[in-house]
């Protein structure tokens, strides 16, 4: 088995690898990339369909490591990529469920380079605080390098103009300093039909939820987005199974007690980050991301890793399980041809989602009655 320990690069690697070499049958290894140092960011997928986008199935992602000194969730997604293959050869009906339903991609580590930094003195790039290896070999904020969508979205908020799907403005990538990691991330959202999708930070203990930037300058308030309700529903999800999240035991890590306030904040009004992955992703994908904090500390002790695994089991896969609440359906023309770039409009939700390469179509929502309006050229239905 798997020990619980913290995986270095070779280590994760291979850790990977023996993973799918267990279930060859639904898993797949493949890179989106490379960091600046030449590691590979090695995703591995869970279908029962590796490879392949099965019509009407919806994708789903998690992505952690995203600053280098935070490994929790790094460490957590070896050992859950290992347990869903174990329970999945088990026979294990809620596993088999969720990997024939879904297809699932999971990238263990987006900062490679600089989780050597962090790591334990044994690593040749170590540096010695608790903020080493927070940025890549570059030293770029991989959580701020992101294009920053938000203020044309709070200006069509105001002023009319599109909900959703913002371009990428060509001053993005003529003024920034765009790292490979960002642009490999980026170039992989615009590639799969992901649907919902989360991220692991470390250093407070909560779910963090869009909008990440402040919809007001200078001012930190609940910045909603139009799907508020259900992004509440989706961060409530992961923190309520979580093992200590919502505890009323848990003591706080600073000065906020997110704890008693359900586990959960509205990134905004907690500190704003633009440049941030899950405002982009909200912005200019049809995919929902949320921000997991897993722990007080940066870097956590060996020993405590296993009760970390604990503490996240049930969340991880109950938060995964929500990409079938919602409405899915598919667009086609008059002769039954798919629409890809339809526009999937519910009634009452002001972003709406377009369809993917199949015609095919999700939209998150809380149970209730929904009007949904598809939009293609001249066609509406
Ligand atoms: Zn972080």
């Amino acid at each position: 088995g798997l020990e619980f320990k913290h995986h270095r690069y070779a280590a994760l690697q291979k850790a990977l690898r023996d993973t799918a070499a267990m279930c060859p049958n639904i898993t797949r290894l493949y890179d989106i990339g490379y960091s600046v140092r030449g590691r590979a960011l090695t995703v591995i997928e869970f279908s029962n369909n590796p490879g392949v986008h099965e019509p009407g199935e919806p994708e789903f992602r998690y992505v952690a490591n995203i600053h280098g000194n935070e490994p929790r969730g790094r460490e957590l997604m070896i050992h859950f990529t290992r347990y869903m293959c174990e329970r999945y050869l088990a026979g294990d009906k809620r596993i088999t469920k969720l990997i024939d339903n879904t297809r699932i991609h999971i990238l263990s580590a987006l900062n490679p380079d600089g989780y050597e930094v962090a790591a334990g003195p044994g690593s040749p790039e170590h540096e010695n605080s608790v903020w080493s290896g927070r940025l890549n070999a570059m030293g770029i904020d991989l959580n701020r390098n992101f294009p920053d969508l938000n203020a044309q979205a709070y200006y069509n908020e105001k002023h009319g103009g599109d909900n959703h799907n913002f371009p990428i403005p060509a001053h993005f990538w003529y003024f920034n300093q765009v790292a490979p990691e960002t642009k490999a991330m980026i170039k992989w959202s615009q590639d799969l039909p992901i649907v919902l999708s989360g991220h692991f930070h470390d250093g407070e203990l909560l779910v963090n939820y869009p909008y990440q930037v402040s919809s007001l300058s200078n001012v930190l308030h609940h910045s909603r987005t139009p799907d508020d309700g259900m992004f509440r529903y989706l961060a409530q999800t992961y923190a309520v199974a979580h093992r200590t999240m919502t505890s009323p035991y848990t003591r706080p890590c600073r000065y906020k007690d997110f704890a008693s306030q359900g586990g959960i904040a509205n990134g905004a009004s907690w500190f704003s980050v633009a440049g941030g992955l899950s405002d982009f992703l909200y912005l200019h994908t049809n995919s929902l991301d949320l921000a997991m904090e897993l722990g007080c500390s940066k870097f956590p002790a060996e020993k405590d890793l296993e009760k970390e695994w604990h503490n996240n089991k049930e969340s991880l896969i109950k938060f995964m399980e929500q990409i079938h609440i919602g409405i899915k359906g598919f667009v086609r023309d008059e002769n039954c041809k798919p629409i890809e770039g339809a526009v999937i409009h519910v009634e009452g939700i002001d972003h709406d989602v377009t369809t993917a390469r199949d015609g095919d179509y999700w939209k998150l929502v809380l149970p209730g009655y929904y009007t949904v309006t598809a939009s293609a050229g001249s066609f509406t239905t």
